[in-house]
This record gives C-alpha cells, sequence and structure tokens, in this order.
C-alpha cells in the first residue's frame, strides 16, 4: 500500500550529455532528494565533441553525495534506499586500460562527426549492406562502432592497447559500473541490453554479440574486451557501490537514457510512445516483443529488457540529433539569450517564424534522412527577420523532424499514432510544445514531473528488488496534473509548414567541406 511503499527509496544515477544528475525516488514515484551537476564539452574541431571520462564520474560521485546529504537532513535513513538504478547518455564511447583501469583518450560523444569520412569508406565495402537487419542500425557516424574504429585507427595508445590485448571498450553504463564497483579490483565489465543494442555489435535477434558484425569492423575478441551483455533489470549483474555514503548499496538497474524514459512514461504497451526533447530528441515507439528492421529511416533498438521470464522488448526509434543543442547555440555561439528557458518569450516575440525554416544539421542530419554531409543552414532571411523568428525557426526544427519520424514510423508499424508523450529539458517550454501539436496534429501529453529518465532507471532497479513485481502496480505514478497540448491550427496550414521543411532539408545536403 502507499504508506509502505513510501518507505522505500530506490536511488537513480543520470548521466546524460550536458549534464549529470542523481534523484532518490520514493516508492510512489516522487523524488524526494536531487542533485545536478553540468559538465565540460569540450569541442576540440568542427564537428568533434568530447567528454572526459574522469570528469563524468566525478560529477556522478559529487550528485550522490549532495542528494544523499540532503536526503539525510530531511531525516531519511540510507538504509531505506533499496538500490540504485543507472541511466546514461548512449553510443558515447570510452576505452580504458585493462590493466590499470585508466582511460586512454577523452570519450567520444554520441553527436561527434568525425567519422563522417570513415562511414563513407565502410558503406562501400563488402558485407556493408548485411549489417542493417543484423542490428537494427544504419551505417552511420551516430553508433559506438565507428567511434571505436576511428581511435584505433587514430590514436596510438589506443592501438598499442588493442595489439597488446589490453583494450577495454565501454559506453558510459560501462565505464561508471566498472568504477562504481571499484574498478580492476572487482573487475565488473557489464552493460546492459539496450546500451549494447546502441553498439552495432550486437545482434538484435539473440541479443548477444554477433561475429558478423566484429568481423565487418575487423575487430579481434582475443585483442578487446568487451562488457557482457544482461538484461536491465537485474538483482546480480551490477554489482554495487564500493564507496561514497551509500557504500554497500546494490546497483539493480540500467538503460540507456532513451529507454528509461520509455520505462518512466510506462510505455509498455504495444503501440505506445514517447518523445524526449533534451539535448537531442528521441522518439522511441514500443513494437512489442519482436524486432521491425525499419525500412523509412528509423533505427530499430531494444526498449527494455526487464529480465527473469521477461523476454527484450524491442522499439523503432527516430533520433533526432540537435534539440536542446539548437537551443544551445543561440545562448552560447549567437548571444540571443541568457539561459535555455527564455528561448519562448524570443519566440512569442514574434507571431510566426516570419518565413525562417532552420535545417540545425550540426551533426549531419539524423532520422529518417541519414544525411552526414548536411550543414547547418538557415532559408528565408530577409531585411524583416529578427531574433525572435530565428528563435522559432530553431524549435520548430526539432518538431518539423518529429512529424517526419512519426510518419515514417506509421509506414514501418502500420499504426497511426492517437497522442505523443513528452519530456525532456526542451519540452518545458509551452509555445515548442503546442507548436509540435500544431505539426504534428495529435495531442501533446507532458507530465508534471518530468524527470521521466531518471524515473525509469529507478523503475528497472525498483523492480529487480522486488518493490514493484508487476507493471501494473506503476499506473499511478506521474499521473497527476499532466498538461495536453491541443493541435490549434488547420490541416492546410501545418502541411504547408512542413512542405517547406522538406524543401530545406532538400537544400541543405552536400555542402563541401
Ligand atoms: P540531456 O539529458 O540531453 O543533457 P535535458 O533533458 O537535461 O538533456 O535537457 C537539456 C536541454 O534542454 C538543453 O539543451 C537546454 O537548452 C534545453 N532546455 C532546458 N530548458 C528549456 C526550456 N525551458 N525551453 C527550451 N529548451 C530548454
Amino acid at each position: 500500500d502507499e504508506k509502505k511503499l513510501k518507505q522505500f527509496f530506490i536511488g537513480s544515477i543520470d548521466q546524460g550529455t550536458t549534464s549529470t544528475r542523481f534523484i532518490i525516488f520514493d516508492g510512489v514515484g516522487q523524488p524526494v532528494a536531487q542533485h545536478q551537476i553540468e559538465f565540460t564539452q569540450m569541442y576540440p574541431q568542427s564537428g568533434w565533441h568530447e567528454h572526459d571520462p574522469r570528469e563524468i564520474l566525478t560529477s556522478v560521485e559529487q550528485c550522490i553525495e549532495k542528494a544523499t546529504q540532503s536526503f539525510t537532513d530531511q531525516g531519511h535513513q540510507i538504509s531505506d534506499i533499496k538500490a540504485v538504478g543507472i541511466t546514461n547518455q548512449r553510443e558515447t564511447t570510452v576505452v580504458w586500460d585493462t590493466n590499470t583501469g585508466e582511460p586512454l583518450h577523452n570519450a567520444i560523444a554520441w553527436p561527434d562527426t568525425r567519422t563522417k569520412g570513415l562511414v563513407r569508406e565502410l558503406k562501400s565495402k563488402d558485407g556493408a549492406d548485411a549489417l542493417h537487419d543484423i542490428c537494427g542500425l544504419p551505417l552511420s557516424t551516430y553508433p559506438s562502432s565507428v567511434k571505436l574504429i576511428w581511435l584505433l585507427k587514430n590514436v596510438d595508445g589506443v592501438r598499442k592497447a588493442y595489439d597488446e590485448g589490453r583494450l577495454t571498450f565501454g559506453t558510459v553504463d560501462t565505464w561508471l559500473l566498472y568504477n562504481l564497483n571499484g574498478g580492476k579490483e572487482r573487475d565488473v565489465l557489464v552493460t546492459d541490453a539496450t546500451n549494447a543494442s546502441r553498439t552495432m555489435f550486437m545482434n538484435l535477434h539473440t541479443v548477444q554479440y554477433d561475429d558478423k558484425l566484429l568481423e565487418f569492423f575487423q575487430l579481434d575478441r582475443s585483442k578487446l574486451r568487451l562488457p557482457e551483455i544482461v538484461p536491465s533489470s537485474s538483482p546480480e549483474s551490477f554489482g554495487s557501490l564500493t564507496y561514497g555514503p551509500l557504500k554497500g548499496i546494490r546497483i539493480a538497474g540500467c538503460l540507456g537514457d532513451q529507454s528509461a524514459a520509455l520505462v518512466g512514461q510506462q510505455g509498455f504497451s504495444p503501440g505506445s510512445a514517447k518523445n524526449t526533447y533534451g539535448t537531442g530528441c528521441f522518439l522511441l515507439y514500443n513494437v512489442g516483443e519482436k524486432p521491425v528492421i525499419s525500412t523509412h529511416g528509423l533505427l530499430a533498438t531494444i526498449a527494455y529488457h526487464f529480465g527473469g521470464n521477461r523476454k527484450p522488448v524491442y522499439a523503432l526509434e527516430g533520433s533526432i540529433a540537435v534539440a536542446g543543442s539548437g537551443v544551445k547555440f543561440l545562448m552560447n555561439n549567437l548571444g540571443f539569450i541568457t539561459h535555455s528557458h527564455k528561448i519562448s518569450d524570443l519566440a512569442a516575440s514574434v507571431k510566426d517564424n516570419g518565413g525562417c525554416v532552420f535545417v540545425t544539421a550540426f551533426s549531419g542530419l539524423f532520422a529518417p534522412y541519414w544525411i552526414d554531409d548536411a550543414k547547418g543552414t538557415i532559408f528565408g532571411i530577409t531585411q524583416h527577420t529578427e531574433r525572435g523568428h530565428i528563435a522559432r525557426a530553431t524549435l520548430e526544427a526539432t518538431c518539423f523532424q518529429t512529424k517526419a519520424i512519426l510518419d515514417a514510423m506509421e509506414l514501418d508499424s502500420g499504426h497511426k499514432l492517437a497522442e505523443l508523450a513528452v519530456d525532456g529539458g526542451m519540452s518545458n517550454s509551452n509555445l515548442c510544445m503546442q507548436t509540435q501539436a500544431n505539426i504534428i496534429g495529435i495531442p501533446v501529453d507532458r507530465p508534471a514531473m518530468r524527470e521521466t529518465t531518471s524515473l525509469g532507471a529507478a523503475i528497472a532497479a525498483g523492480f529487480a528488488v522486488d518493490i514493484w513485481k508487476e507493471f501494473d502496480e506503476l499506473k499511478e505514478i506521474n499521473q497527476k496534473d499532466r498538461m495536453i497540448f491541443e493541435p490549434n491550427i488547420s490541416k492546410d496550414e501545418s502541411t504547408k509548414m512542413f512542405k517547406k521543411w522538406g524543401r530545406a532539408v532538400e537544400m541543405c545536403r552536400g555542402w563541401l567541406d
């Protein structure tokens, strides 16, 4: 019952692209304590995007410390925290020395496009066409595989470690699990199925590494240590925290951030979907226990795998590289605003986009277009153009790509979505969410508590330690005070806008470097 559930707590590490959070939830899914730290984004060259793996780890440790302090300050007992879950930015690639546990390079972050040339080469190689059906992903700059290959080709220390058989590869979940468990002493080297499904090394059908994929990338498993793939919710596989205020507490859940948001939004039935507007924007559509390989530019991925008797559940995914990072670009590079949340006021200073379309292709264009060489382009500038128009066009860019993804999903799945559940930093903008509803012509449904990614990791951990046993027990969680945005423009008007967007996309192809 509710009173009992309020006495159990679950910690959730949310290691995102721009910030790290630790949130402690009670058994009814309410956050009771939290801390958030932004960490350094490194852009050493145009198109390159790196993170320091040490700083990522330190930010996690500090968030745990601060949030736990606030938790105990409120009079709660650490012993009532039953488990910890992890959710993380996906694809971001870390390599470290098996013997020392030290990183051999900065992490290459998921939006990084340094692999553009490499991807072009790989695409023309024998066997390239067969990859998509095995792993569900098209060859692009996005998955971990091409990031690892780039490191092997370009960083001597990484190549040498590989040749000497002491190279460990991991995504951010694996890096954190390894270190929180005490590093090389305990040597916990695991990844959950959702994270593994983004590497391009995993067979989507067997949920195991696939020799065909590894051979294509010419990777020799006797020289490279890969983490073991385990279910996302598991009482044993992830070990426990070996230091800090939560020392001894079990880590019981692990999900890539977009999977965690789907779980946090309780998208457990086939046909349900969520769209998360963070640094990038990611729409996941639950397709049930069999993967659907897209023929319309979407990714096939593991939605979540709760283990035990439960089979892995799959999703179709539409990934948009730039969403909130477009807002940050207007703030940091162009000085249009001083805080992200001020974008809505700036956009509201004009009544429409004034004819501007901004294709925010800073990292090429992802789903459903997959144009690696597209560059960000603003169309329709006139003497009349103001900052407000460009602000509006920046928010609209994500909304248009979401529309293109929903159209592709309808073609792949044969179903039309009735309503879109949303979350993530940019979903805080009412203007953006209203625009989204107008462009897709269906209601947009936003929860009051928007930390659904963290909540999803807490749910995965809570299931593993039996706080909940059935998805049905969660159905009251985060249902109060949701806000629904109903479309309020005509179909003709939205069709016209979307057509213009489509033309802009075609025009931003093939810009010469
Ligand atoms: P991530 O987990 O990818 O780091 P978050 O979900 O924390 O992302 O969202 C952060 C992004 O949301 C930032 O890029 C920021 O610019 C954007 N953002 C935050 N608040 C707002 C707002 N009120 N309006 C528009 N964008 C916002």
